[in-house]
């Protein structure tokens, strides 16, 4: 375990020069308060969890001070954004602080979000407000907790500053932690200004930093597009069986390391619905809970158009018909684990699909429905309307699991008790803005063992009360 002081820093991507991106300082809140910090991300870069009492841990992360070793940056990048190609993108109001390397020789960026505007600013005003960052900061940790790659976050702090958006808010930071902040959108960035050098820079640079074993196979580059694809499909495939909703799922918003990123109107599910959309501001549904697997692969296809200048088109194109296929495959392994169906039936597809319209039609608690069936609580019963329905898919359910009992055993460690639910966040939002922060530091703990049921903590399981339901959440933030 480690101090704050002595963390070691190794900064290759600010090593790659102006090209990629542009030196910037934080601009720090004033009157900074620690609101939230996490033991679990702590320990990524070794650090022991009392430094976050410290003050210098306040001061750093919002801005007020710096390592000698940091050398902060602004990474530029586009992308696609609601399917239209935005030529000038880039870290609009976060910096890469620099990487830090552990005991384990992993580099971890730090970055932190809400730092002050940078020359990617565009309109904005480079801060994130409070609610957005405390969004971020539980579902970077519940994720992880679910089993689904994301993204991590170090702490929240926040300032006095007023930040303007629908209403008046508070600035605040949020420092993220992740392998690498290179997104989909930093490879068009140079494909679609037709930088090829830099375009082959920034791909060798990731081939080394993030798919070190891909620089041995016969294609590197399209190796590495494979490791992409898989990784983002199979965690597609655990938004889908545990009922995230992303919700801005723009190319400049795709990690290249296949890890949720980027969190702004997601949403877990409450009642089943397919089709819902969790962004206000997602008049078209174009990225509605069930359009997320089209979603990524289309996503995809852009990350291959880039990379066609070193991979052959017809390599890539075969690629890219892998990804559904392999997202379906991962869905129902998943999927047929949450229900403890051991081996693969022909059936289980269709078997599958009955329950899920069953719980549309019903408007069932997605999470309860699932825990309760894996608990073998007949009160699942009550999730439906239609009970004869049911109990005939029960029946069916019943025999399959029936057929090889090895898969029982396990549903309970896959089947969550705890979810982060919109509402439990606004709570915990409404409470920090008030300026006590207690609320979300206790969501937060119940969330890191989500399958576990934990003594006094009931009321996190229940589905929510009225005014939590469907709330509005925008892009703003
Ligand atoms: P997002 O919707 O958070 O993925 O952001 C899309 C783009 O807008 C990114 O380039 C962000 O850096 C930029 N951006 C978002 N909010 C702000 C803001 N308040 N100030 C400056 N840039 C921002
Ligand atoms: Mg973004
Ligand atoms: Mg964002």
């Amino acid at each position: 375990m480690t101090t704050l002081a002595d963390l070691q820093f190794d900064n290759r991507f600010a090593d790659l020069g102006d090209t990629f991106s542009s030196k910037v300082v934080p601009d720090p809140l004033s009157n900074p308060r620690l609101v939230v910090s996490s033991a679990d991300a702590m320990a990524l870069i070794d650090l022991d969890t009392s430094e976050a009492d410290s003050e210098l841990f306040t001061e750093l992360f919002s801005g007020a001070k710096l390592w000698s070793a940091s050398e902060p940056r602004a990474m530029v990048y586009s992308g696609h954004q609601f399917g239209v190609y935005n030529p000038q993108l880039g870290d609009g109001r976060g910096l890469l602080l620099g990487e830090v390397v552990n005991g384990r020789g992993e580099h971890w960026d730090l970055h932190l979000k809400g730092a002050g505007s940078t020359p990617y600013s565009r309109m904005g005003d480079g801060r994130a407000v409070l609610r957005s960052s405390i969004r971020e900061f539980l579902a970077s940790e519940a994720l992880p907790a679910l089993g689904i790659p994301s993204s991590r976050a170090l702490c929240v702090t926040v300032g006095d500053d007023p930040v303007y958006r629908e209403r008046q808010e508070r600035g605040a930071m949020l420092l993220r932690l992740a392998p690498s902040h290179i997104r989909f959108g930093h490879f068009e960035f140079f494909y679609y200004t037709r930088q090829h050098d830099a375009l082959r820079q920034l791909i060798d640079f990731t081939l080394q930093t993030c798919y070190p074993a891909s620089q041995q196979a016969t294609d590197p580059v399209l190796d590495m597009f494979n490791q992409v694809l898989q990784r983002t499909m199979d965690m597609v495939a655990r938004w889908q069986a545990y009922g995230f909703c992303h919700g801005v799922m723009n190319t400049d918003n795709m990690s290249i390391l296949g890890i949720t990123f980027d969190f702004g109107p997601y949403a877990f599910l409450d009642e089943y619905d397919a089709g819902h959309i969790c962004n206000h501001s997602d008049h078209e549904g174009r990225y509605a809970f069930n359009r997320q697997p089209a979603i990524a692969h289309w996503n995809l296809a852009c990350l291959a158009q880039a990379l066609t200048p070193y991979v052959e088109v017809e390599a890539l194109k075969s690629a890219l018909a892998t990804a559904m296929p392999r997202y379906q495959a991962e869905y129902l392994r998943l999927m047929r684990a949450r229900l403890g169906w051991a081996g693969e039936q022909p059936e289980d597809e269709e078997l599958l699909q009955q329950l899920l319209q069953q719980m549309q039609t019903s408007a069932s608690d997605y999470h309860i429905t699932l825990r309760l069936l894996a608990e073998d609580d007949v009160s699942a019963r009550g999730q439906f309307i239609d009970r004869d329905a049911f109990d005939r898919w029960l029946t069916q359910h019943q025999a399959r699991q029936a057929a090889d009992s090895s898969a029982l055993a396990g549903r309970l460690d896959c089947n969550p008790v705890y979810v982060l639910r919109n509402y439990l966040a606004q709570q915990a939002i409404t409470a920090a803005e008030q300026d006590d922060f207690s609320e979300v530091r206790r969501l937060h703990q119940v969330l890191r063992q989500p399958f576990t049921r934990q003594p006094g903590q009931e009321a996190y399981t229940a589905p929510p009360p009225d005014w939590g339901r469907r709330l509005e959440i925008s892009c703003s933030s």
